[in-house]
């Protein structure tokens, strides 16, 4: 692998470090605090072609290879979390997923307006009793002539309020294959469809996370994504190139909290020198420095291998755990340095560490990804 970034990843990195310095940054606090983004950050995302990378220009996308992804993900989580959790879902889990199983129609009828922005997509796997166990989920989708009736409700879901369409995972009836669960594409507005804002969230509060409950949905066989009763392969491989962009979004996490904890331990003056000119701060920052490093380069090795076509699916596995558990660390260490300044959102650690807290828990916790990655080594499930 050739760790040298080319001229136009240098450029797309560029870009989105500029991007998120104009448009997120100075709003971010805010943001949290409200426990809103504002929207017409999805529509700006999607003018600057972040919303449609990977993506083919004749869907609408920027084009561009997963380390670009993963650059401008890594850039936007270190900016506000919340957003690039609109962009890993929107894009990553949805629009990449369409353009991966979608017919000809499906891909003229969301890929457009999901790259653009004027679509938010989001994605209905988890439900209020099955989240690690997903292949479990109970959600119905029984047939009636060219169509499906979707009864049951999905939880935590990104975007949830927000989103114009759900790639819903469903049980459906008829089908014959493997768990016998199916992806449909469902527009939100659909009668029977109701939504519910989850508020109270430790982290990622600007973000919309949102309960779905579908009471007799009525959704046309066209709608279905992939073959039937092989959804359950298409939410897996979603969430395994998913899990790329998590990573990534934590190294963005991890990087913040180097910058500030370094810029803040310069300033900040204690027995008569800054506190960088303390060995134990100096630990502080170089676990930080480590776990940048390390977490990056295992998260470019997955961009890597998908774009050479490689099998990825346990190194994102190994990419995800490792780089979730370093900016929960990271942030820790940054807030430490701060002190107890450190503890208030004037200063930036502690919205870091709540922000990276989650990336433990989802697209597969991280005893989720132990078992994923343990079963690859010894060829015994241990689910
Ligand atoms: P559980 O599965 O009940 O797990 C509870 C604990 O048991 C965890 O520690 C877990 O690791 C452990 N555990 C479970 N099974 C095992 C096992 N076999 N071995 C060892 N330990 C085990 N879901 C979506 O579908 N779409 C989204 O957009 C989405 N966004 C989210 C946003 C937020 C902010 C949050 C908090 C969640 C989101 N989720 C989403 C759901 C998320 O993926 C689930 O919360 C996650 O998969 C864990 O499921 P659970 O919460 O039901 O925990």
């Amino acid at each position: 692998m050739n760790l040298e970034l080319s001229d136009e990843q240098e450029a797309v990195r560029r870009l989105a470090r500029d991007f998120v310095r104009r448009e997120v940054v100075p709003h971010a606090t805010a943001w949290d605090r409200a426990e809103e983004v504002d929207r017409g950050i999805v529509k700006k995302l999607g003018e600057v072609g972040f919303l449609g990378l990977t993506i083919d220009e004749e869907y609408g996308g920027s084009g561009g290879d997963h380390l670009a992804y993963c650059l401008v993900t890594e850039e936007l989580g270190r900016g506000d979390s919340s957003v690039r959790g609109i962009v890993s879902v929107s894009l990553g889990l949805v629009a990449k997923t369409i353009a991966a199983y979608g017919d000809e129609e499906q891909k003229r009828t969301w890929l457009p307006g999901l790259t653009s922005g004027d679509y938010v997509g989001c994605f209905g796997l988890t439900e209020p009793g099955t989240g690690s166990d997903a292949g479990s989920l109970a959600t119905r989708a029984v047939r009636d002539g060219d169509e499906y009736v979707v009864d049951g409700a999905k939880m935590f879901i990104t975007n949830g309020t927000w989103a114009d369409v759900v790639l819903l995972f469903a049980r459906s009836t008829d089908a014959p294959g493997h768990k016998g669960v199916s992806a449909f594409l469902v527009p939100t507005d659909s009668p029977g469809l109701s939504r519910r804002e989850v508020h109270g969230k430790l982290g990622l509060r600007g973000q919309a996370t949102a309960e779905l409950v579908f009471d007799g949905v009525r959704v046309p066989a066209t709608a279905m994504l992939g073959e039937e009763g092989r959804g359950f392969s298409v939410a897996m491989s979603a969430l395994a190139k998913g899990r790329m962009s998590v990573a990534a979004g934590c190294v963005g996490i991890a990087q913040a909290a180097l910058d500030a904890a370094v810029a803040y331990a310069g300033e900040r003056e204690q027995f008569g020198k800054p506190i960088a000119g303390h060995q134990l701060v100096q630990e502080l920052i170089s676990d930080i420095a480590v776990d940048v490093d390390a977490a990056r380069l295992l998260t470019w090795r997955v961009a890597d291998l998908i774009d050479r076509g490689k099998p990825f699916a346990v190194e994102s596995s190994k990419a995800k755990l490792f780089a979730s558990e370093a900016a929960v660390r990271a942030a820790n260490n940054a807030l430490q340095v701060f002190g107890g300044y450190g503890y208030i959102d004037e200063y930036p650690a502690g919205k870091l560490l709540r922000d990276a807290r989650v990336m433990t828990l989802y697209e597969g916790t991280s005893q989720i990804q132990k078992l994923v990655i343990g079963r690859a080594l010894t060829g015994v499930s241990a689910f």
